[in-house]
């Protein structure tokens, strides 16, 4: 392969689509026709406010379709940060309702949880709540012999995410599911098995009735559809207080107008991923293939975790793989591939400070100079060959070099 001649006939190569995903031209279309149609406030009681109601409904039950849950289950929010950090601070409405202490509620939190989880969490384990973090294995996964050890009687709540935003890894949610429910019929205690299915959605397949999780969060912007826009799904047996007030949007769950034309448009979205899921999964398959056996000829770049390459697929989902360019730091790599208008990140975009950038990477065991090198390259429907070719281009042309200049400094 000619890398110097994709070199010079670079353009944008966008390989972020885990941050973001750019706007899709459909839902783009969609929501312009609906916001200029349904404009009405879906709480107004004339003909304008039921017309965009109704738009909102059948984007419900649109969604709860694809997602294998019941309309009423859905709540819309502002994105999965929202839903997140309604779904942890639920707890603190339950424990201050209840007056109970603080301590006598365990929350089990997996260690390679975004931050929109992970970091409310925190907030109540300053509060005096019981915190427990699970930690994967070398492959990033969370095993379900690691949850049973540290379950115990006053566990309230356990959050592990189905795909990981940084790695990829696929956790096995049913099995630990499972574990759970079995603990908790012994035990008599209801413990809530909440799941961050943001990186799934639309990208690889499921059922949240099959998963058999009790909540989840969802995010629009990651498939292409409007930023600000997201749901929590809650299932319906599950008696959960919010702390918000204000309005009886959303079941009264999550007051405050919806934005109901973006939320048809990310339903008809979701509806269409649904039906090119297996078509772009397999592109996704082959493109990440092509990468991992161009990087593994390349001893300057590392794939993380390093047994990844040899491992089975079925345990990562095809659209995200963080790799490193040892010793350069990620964030110069992202600076150099910025500069040849390739676009990578460090990982999560939500790190509020640098020891966070590399948690998820160091709680499988990566070295913390390796994880503090690392990128994440993470690709969509419409990344093509070519683009990954660039990105190999560059990273020989531009980063080998500098690797090997701040080897001999
Ligand atoms: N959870 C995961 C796994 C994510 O990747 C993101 C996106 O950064 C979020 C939650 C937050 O989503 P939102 O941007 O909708 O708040």
């Amino acid at each position: 392969m000619d890398f110097f001649l994709y070199y010079m006939h670079m353009h944008e190569v966008y390989l972020d689509w885990a941050a973001t995903a750019p706007p899709d031209t459909f839902a783009l279309q969609v929501q312009e026709e609906a916001f200029r149609e349904f404009y009405g406030n879906p709480s107004s009681h004339h003909s304008i406010g039921n017309k965009a109601r109704e738009l909102l409904e059948q984007a419900r039950s649109l969604l709860a379709r694809q997602l294998d849950c019941r309309n009423n289950e859905l709540f819309f929010t502002s994105g999965a940060t929202e839903a997140n950090n309604m779904l942890v601070f639920s707890l603190l409405k339950r424990a201050l309702t209840l007056k109970k202490d603080f301590s006598s509620y365990t929350i089990i939190i997996s260690a390679i949880e975004h931050a929109s989880l992970w970091e409310p969490v925190l907030t109540l384990k300053e509060l005096g709540f019981k915190v427990k973090v699970i930690y994967p294995n070398s492959m990033g996964i969370i095993e379900a012999d690691t949850l049973t050890q540290a379950l115990d009687k006053q566990t309230i709540m356990v959050m592990v995410m189905l795909v990981n935003n940084e790695t990829g890894a696929i956790q096995p949610i049913a099995e630990l599911k499972e574990r759970v429910m079995t603990y908790s019929k012994t035990n008599g205690r209801k413990i809530i098995f909440h799941c961050d299915i943001v990186q799934a959605v639309g990208k690889i397949p499921l059922s949240l009735r099959k998963l058999n999780i009790d909540s989840a969060s969802l995010s629009a912007h990651k498939l292409g559809a409007a930023k600000g826009i997201g749901a929590l799904f809650i299932k319906k047996q599950l008696e959960i207080d919010f702390f918000y007030r204000g309005g009886a949007q959303e079941m009264s769950k999550r007051p405050g107008t919806e934005n109901a034309a973006g939320i048809y448009s990310f339903a008809k979205l979701v509806e269409i991923k649904q039906r090119s899921l297996q078509k772009n999964l397999d592109t996704a398959g082959g493109l990440m293939s092509f990468l991992m056996a161009e990087i593994k000829k390349s001893p300057h770049i590392v794939i993380l975790p390093e047994k990844r390459a040899d491992s089975e697929t079925a345990h990562y989902s095809p659209y995200i793989i963080p790799v490193a360019f040892p010793p350069l730091a990620g964030e110069i790599v992202v600076r150099v591939l910025n500069e040849h208008s390739i676009f990578v990140s460090t990982g999560s975009a939500c790190h509020s400070h640098k020891k966070e950038r590399t948690r998820v990477l160091e709680s499988m065991g990566v070295p913390a100079s390796l994880a503090a090198s690392a990128i994440r390259i993470s690709t969509g429907p419409e990344t093509t060959r070519s683009d990954l070719s660039s990105f190999l281009a560059a990273a020989k042309t531009k980063l080998f070099k500098l690797q090997q200049q701040t080897n001999r400094d």
